[in-house]
């Protein structure tokens, strides 16, 4: 037996059955998840005032939520606050020599500024990794802004720990899965193509190897347990440094194909004998759109369909993790994103490793900074 038939059998003994006459799937509440993305870009919730400090991971979820909706046109009007904004909490190292962002004028403002020790304030990685998402939302390329980009790669090559695991920040914090995926994408992002400027790519495949579980999932880190969130960080990390197959291997990738695979319950599940859970849908789907075991991937993902329609608030719009909760930004996120991976009509094209839609920036070709005068005023008068 060929080793890929060794997999579909293996797959096909441990697939749950589908159920055998599922009710007719609710129909997805475009406008109304679309209202509720828009609203949450410029009000919360007053219990979500403890989110100040990482403020862009709600516009996040916002912008980019548009985005697989077909409606990032709702912001135009918004759209060069918002780049202000974002570009307000672009911040470097005393010397300038690293550059990060952070998450929220809460730790910077032009006030605050001169209380702060720069050097190890510069940033976040995953505010990075979330102001670029946001950026590319919105049809703009880091280059046309005046951002350094050999120093925000420097600022992620300085977060790497000797064990080939990231820290958060500068300053410490935390070091664990999450922070290695978001390090990739920020390198993809800032087109560095396999990761080799921004990060020791060997050091960051060591630490996913030494990650993998007993039972073939991916922790946040060694000795952990498998999860399906730290699963995805691995293996897109992997697909974003371009080293799936080197790393992985057929029996890695065998056992780690089943995990996935028998997290698929009514729902995606994070963990063995957990409930389904709408974020799911993107952390296993996207997982296994990466690893593609077999070609009707797509088929399966969307067997999760009926539960994520299921956790929509038909009121105010809005996905929520369980069927008749409360919706919030990140669940609407995940599951829109999880239904654009399983092919949903009408949602946008989707990338399972950068988790962002697959939409094309609008980019200059050429850089303002390096443009003769004359070349800025003729453009600037004939509306290029
Ligand atoms: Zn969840």
């Amino acid at each position: 037996m060929s080793e890929e038939e060794k997999l579909l059998n293996d797959l096909k003994l441990s697939t749950p059955s589908p159920p055998e006459d599922p009710p007719p799937p609710l129909p997805l509440l475009i406008a109304k998840h679309t209202k509720y993305l828009a609203r949450s870009l410029t009000v919360m919730p007053s219990h979500a005032s403890s989110f100040d400090t990482s403020r862009m991971t709600i516009a996040f979820f916002g912008l980019c939520g548009l985005d697989i909706l077909g409606r990032s046109d709702l912001i135009a009007e918004q759209k060069d606050r918002a780049v202000e904004w974002i570009k307000r909490l672009y911040v470097t190292s005393t010397d300038g020599r690293i550059a990060g962002f952070h998450g929220g004028t809460f730790l910077r403002s032009d006030e605050t500024k001169s209380h702060l020790h720069s050097d190890a304030h510069c940033g976040h990685i995953a505010m990075t990794y979330t102001a670029l998402a946001c950026l590319k939302a919105m049809g703009v390329a880091p280059e046309d802004l005046e951002f350094d980009n050999a120093a925000l790669l420097r600022g992620v090559r300085a977060l790497q720990r000797p064990d080939g695991s990231f820290n958060s920040s500068l300053e410490g914090g935390e070091h664990d899965m999450r922070f290695v995926f978001c390090a990739a994408a920020v390198c993809r992002m800032l087109s560095d193509e396999e990761c080799c400027i921004g990060m020791d790519v060997d050091a960051a495949c060591d630490y996913v190897l030494s990650s993998i579980s007993y039972d073939g999932g991916i922790g946040q880190g060694p000795m952990q347990e498998a999860h399906g969130g730290s699963t995805y960080c691995a293996v897109a990390t992997l697909a974003l440094t371009r080293r799936l197959d080197k790393t992985l291997g057929p029996h890695r990738f065998r056992r780690l194909c089943r995990w996935c695979v028998n997290r698929l319950q009514d729902g995606f599940c994070g963990r063995p004998n957990k409930p389904g859970d709408t974020c799911y849908t993107f952390w296993v789907g996207a997982t296994l759109k990466l690893l593609r075991p077999f070609e009707q991937v797509e088929d399966f993902i969307a067997g999760s369909t009926s539960f994520v329609l299921e956790t929509q608030d038909s009121v105010i719009g809005g996905l929520s993790k369980w069927v008749d909760n409360t919706p919030d930004p990140l669940h609407t996120y995940l599951g829109l994103g999880g239904l654009a991976l399983a092919g949903y009509e009408g949602l946008a094209d989707f990338d399972p490793a950068l988790n962002v839609t697959k939409r094309p920036l609008i980019q200059s070709t050429v850089s303002w900074k390096v443009l003769p005068r004359q070349w800025y005023l003729h453009a600037l008068c004939t509306n290029h």
